[in-house]
């Protein structure tokens, strides 16, 4: 009896609304969260504190983007799978320590598929093991025996449920295979089809699921082929487009004129054209709108429906409901436990039931009706990235460390976003989680000129890189 008491509390526990750890990191980086963007629509400190990234791994890559976010000392820097894993784990356990106990984190470094598979695969187990759903963030030029060995275990057993990858295809990129000098972007469509086919067959053969971002640097050269990139490649399988503006930023010898010509409404026109149809972006917001437009919707057959209109006063009202039922992270909970959960934040809140009645007789009307449904959805979010320019991140880091606010219009708009910054790496020599812009634009040569003396000395010590 006293086993079953037990058991009831601790199912009971598991199945609160909201995990206390999780509830308080929300609530600790809702107050770190500059006024501007406390808004009714964020996300940030309510149901996610925000990507994460690794950094000072593997920042070698075998090819040449312009631009390129990596410092001109990159390729200099060896693979080291033992060192990948040692320095993600030592992030890692900082993150689980600072960020609590479930959030995305990206593999990122140069190009992921330079590690051997088993390096690769271990990292990503070393990432798992603290909570982190882990994405790879490659260039996508890998064959279908690397992603194999990924998934499996020597002794031919499935290693990972789900894989997660976000691939950078553009034609900006130079050094693909079979497409080495791109010069549009429907030259990489079949490059596009087989990265995704390759996912499909994984699940086919060893029923690894997959979970796929396409990523676009975009520059005034390919803008305008945005359109025809997403009608092309919304039914392979990707789950997320994110654009990311081209800036000036990492490699000074990969940039080009004119990556600013083009403004964040330019870029959001040529996606909503492409998606056929306008994305709001203001219901849901993630960190800075001008870092972030973020969409999220389904494909119901050929037409894309975003989940909420942020026009519609009625949608609102759900997504602040929600919101106020369900704080904290429901992430990576096992369904069962999930679905429970989500039951009883509505019960607690009970005012969500006819606001969702109301919004799915909204979504069938949007999305052509109930006969249109029959062809299913496809979950699909549209996002534009706009990382900062070098020459703005270096003096705006260096001011809010000494704690000034600076009086240019410019910079401190550069230091606005960085306090609101969605996308984070782990600093735990210097007990500190960096932006991503911070990272690239001053840490990044850094640590790279550390990197290229610490892996290239051999019987070398472990140490920390400078920051
Ligand atoms: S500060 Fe930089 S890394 Fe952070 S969200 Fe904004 S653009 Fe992204």
């Amino acid at each position: 009896m006293a086993t079953i008491i037990t058991r009831l509390k601790a199912w009971t526990r598991s199945t609160r609304p909201s995990d206390p750890e999780a509830a308080r990191v929300m609530a600790d980086r809702w107050e770190s969260l500059p006024d501007h963007v406390r808004t009714p629509a964020q996300l940030i400190g309510r149901r996610f504190a925000g990507c994460e990234g690794t950094h000072g791994v593997f920042p070698a890559c075998d090819f040449a983007c312009k631009p390129c976010y990596h410092s001109a000392d990159a390729n200099k820097v060896p693979v080291d799978g033992a060192h990948t894993i040692a320095e993600v784990e030592r992030q890692m356990a900082y993150l689980r320590e600072h960020r609590g106990p479930a959030q995305y984190a990206q593999l990122i470094g140069g190009e992921v598929s330079l590690l051997s598979p088993q390096d690769h695969a271990a990292t990503l187990e070393v990432m798992h093991r603290y909570g982190r759903m882990p994405m790879s963030m490659t260039h996508g030029d890998f064959d279908y025996d690397y992603l194999r060995r990924l998934a499996v275990r020597s002794d031919g057993k499935r290693r990972f449920a789900v894989l997660s990858f976000a691939a950078h295809i553009d034609s900006t990129m130079h050094g693909r295979t079979g497409a080495s000098h791109p010069t549009s972007e429907a030259e990489l469509q079949p490059q596009r089809a087989a990265f995704c086919a390759m996912f499909d067959r994984l699940e086919d053969e060893l029923g690894v699921r997959a979970h796929l971002a396409h990523n676009m640097t975009v520059t005034a050269d390919n803008v305008d082929q945005i359109p025809e990139l997403i009608r092309a490649s919304h039914g392979l399988g990707f789950r997320m487009f994110s654009f990311q503006p081209a800036a000036y930023v990492g490699n000074e010898q990969r940039w080009r004129n004119g990556y600013r010509v083009l403004t964040d409404d330019d870029v959001w026109a040529r996606v909503e054209d492409g998606a056929g149809t306008r994305l709001p972006f203001r219901a849901i917001e993630v960190g800075d709108i001008r870092c972030n437009r973020t969409t999220w919707g389904v494909y119901v057959g050929e037409r894309y429906v975003p989940l909420l209109d942020d026009r519609v006063a009625t949608d609102l009202a759900l997504r602040d409901a929600f919101f106020a039922a369900l704080p904290g992270s429901l992430l990576f909970a096992p369904r069962a436990q999930q679905t429970v959960r989500v039951l009883r934040g509505v019960l607690r809140r009970p005012k969500v039931i006819p606001l969702t009645l109301a919004w799915t007789r909204r979504f069938v009307r949007r999305a052509g009706g109930l006969r249109a449904l029959r062809h299913g959805i496809r979950p699909v979010t549209f996002v534009m990235h706009n990382f900062m320019d070098a020459r703005d991140v270096a003096p705006a880091w260096a001011l809010l460390k000494g704690g000034v606010t600076s009086d240019e219009p410019r910079i401190r708009a550069t230091q606005e976003r960085l306090q609101a910054c969605t996308y984070h790496m782990a600093h735990p020599e210097s007990d500190e989680l960096v932006p991503a812009c911070v990272q690239h634009s001053v840490l990044d040569p850094l640590e790279n000129r550390d990197l290229v003396t610490l892996l290239a000395t051999p019987g070398r010590r472990r140490r920390p890189p400078t920051t």
